[in-house]
C-alpha cells in the first residue's frame, strides 16, 4: 500500500456493530463484563479503548511500526520513554533539542539519577566520543527544532548497535511522510500528534511506535500504570486529521521550498535555515533519509536586532505570532522567548540559536498571499 492510501485506510476498520465508516468517538470509561475476565478485551478506558485502539493501529501502519501507543500529549510520551530508564544511565542527545524535551531532561528526569549528555548529533563523531558503560540511550530529533539541523538516523542506529544502545527519534517535524526512523534503524519513535500528525490546531496529544513486542509491552505497561492516556474524542479529532496528512504535507513542503528561497534572495535577510538547500550541512543526509524537506523555516534578519524581529513578527498578517507548528496555517515564533526559553541563553547562543531569530512553520495557504505578507513585514 502506498503512503496516501495508507494514511486513508491503514489500521482503521469499520465500526464492527454498525459499520460505520468512521471510528465512533467511544466516550466510555468502562466495559460491560458478562462473568468476571468474560468480556471483548476492552475492561477499563485508561487500559484500552476502542476509539483510541484504531488510531494506536493507524499510527504503526504509517511508522512501518506494529505497535502504536498514544499519550495526552508529545511530553507524556517522552516522560513514558525515559521512564524506561533507571538510575545510572546516561542519554546523549542533540544540543538544539525541542525546549520542552531539554527541560524534562534536565529539570526533571536529571533529579531522579538518568544522565543527560547534549551535543551536535550533525557530527557523528560527537555521539561516540560520549558513549561510556552507562549510555543506554540516544535521543535523536531530525529536522531539529528550530535551527533545521539534520542527524543522520542509520549513523546513529549503526554506533547503537554496536553499544547495545536504544535509538529514539523524535519524528515530530517530518511526520512518517517525509521520513520513517524505524525502517532506518532507530527503536522508538516519538510524535507530538499535536503539529503535523493532527494538523488542525485543535489537539494535544503524542504516540511512541515501535516494531518490537518486548519494547510494546514495557511502554505499554508504563503508558497504563502511569496513565496519561488521551480521550477518544482527541483520538477521533487526530484520526481525522491523517487522512489528509499526505495532502497536507505535500502543500507545506511545497509552500516551504517557496518561502526558503524567497527569503534567501531577500536583501535584509542574513541567513535562512531549511535542509532543501544544497549548502545546508547536511543537505546530502537529508535528500537520502527524507522525501522532501518540509514547511519549517527559521531566518535571521540582517543586523541580528531583537528589535526588529519583533517589528516583523507584529506586521505578519497571515503569519500568525503563537507557540506551536505544523497546523494549516501559517505561524511564527521567536524561539528565544518562546519554545525554547527554558533553555539557558549561553546553551542558546552556543547551538547558534541566535537571539533575532525567526521561525515559520509555513501552512497550506495560497503561496501567493504568503510571499506577499512575508515582503510586507519584512520589507
Ligand atoms: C511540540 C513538540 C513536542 C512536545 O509535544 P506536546 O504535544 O506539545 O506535548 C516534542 N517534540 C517536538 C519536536 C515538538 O515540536
Amino acid at each position: 500500500m502506498k503512503f496516501g492510501t495508507k494514511a486513508i485506510h491503514a489500521g482503521v476498520e469499520p465500526d464492527p456493530t454498525t459499520g460505520a465508516i468512521m471510528t465512533p468517538i467511544y466516550q466510555t470509561s468502562t466495559y460491560v463484563q458478562r462473568s468476571p475476565g468474560d468480556h471483548k478485551g476492552y475492561e477499563y478506558s485508561r487500559t484500552h479503548n476502542p476509539t483510541r485502539t484504531q488510531l494506536q493501529n493507524a499510527l504503526a501502519a504509517l511508522e512501518n511500526g506494529t505497535h502504536g501507543l498514544c499519550f495526552s500529549s508529545g511530553m507524556a510520551a517522552v516522560d513514558a520513554i525515559i521512564k524506561m530508564l533507571k538510575p545510572g544511565d546516561e542519554v546523549i542527545s542533540t544540543n538544539d533539542l525541542y525546549g520542552g524535551s531539554y527541560r524534562i531532561f534536565t529539570k526533571v528526569f536529571q533529579n531522579y539519577g538518568i544522565k543527560f549528555h547534549f551535543t551536535d548529533m550533525g557530527d557523528l563523531k560527537n555521539i561516540e566520543a560520549l558513549v561510556n558503560e552507562n549510555t543506554k540511550m540516544l535521543w535523536v530529533e531530525t529536522p531539529t527544532n528550530p535551527l533545521l539541523n539534520i542527524i543522520d538516523i542509520k549513523g546513529c542506529a549503526d554506533i547503537a548497535k554496536k553499544h547495545n544502545l536504544l535509538v529514539v527519534a523524535d519524528n515530530t517535524f517530518a511526520t512518517p511522510y517525509l521520513q520513517t526512523p524505524l525502517d532506518l534503524g532507530a527503536d522508538i519513535v516519538m510524535h507530538s500528534l499535536t503539529k503535523y500528525m493532527g494538523g488542525h490546531s485543535d489537539v494535544v496529544m503524542g504516540a511512541v511506535i515501535v516494531n518490537d513486542d518486548d519494547l510494546a509491552q514495557q511502554l505499554a505497561f508504563i503508558q497504563n500504570s502511569c496513565g496519561a492516556t488521551p480521550g477518544p474524542q482527541d483520538c477521533f479529532l487526530v484520526l481525522r486529521g491523517l487522512k489528509t496528512l499526505h495532502l497536507r504535507m505535500e502543500r507545506h513542503c511545497q509552500n516551504g521550498r517557496q518561502v526558503a528561497e524567497f527569503l534567501k534572495n531577500h536583501p535584509k535577510i542574513e541567513k535562512v535555515y531549511w535542509p532543501g538547500f544544497a549548502e545546508h550541512a547536511n543537505h546530502e543526509i537529508a535528500k537520502k533519509q527524507m522525501r522532501d524537506f518540509g514547511g519549517m523555516v527559521s531566518f535571521v534578519l540582517k543586523g541580528d536586532k531583537v528589535e526588529d524581529a519583533v517589528r516583523v513578527l507584529e506586521k505578519f498578517e497571515f503569519f500568525t505570532l503563537a507557540e506551536s507548528l505544523g497546523g494549516v496555517e501559517s505561524l511564527c515564533g521567536h524561539p528565544a522567548s518562546m519554545t525554547h526559553a527554558s533553555i539557558p541563553r549561553e546553551e542558546r547562543l552556543k547551538a547558534g540559536l541566535s537571539d533575532s531569530l525567526i521561525r515559520l512553520s509555513v501552512g497550506v495557504e495560497d503561496i501567493e498571499d504568503l510571499l506577499a505578507d512575508l515582503e510586507q513585514a519584512i520589507g
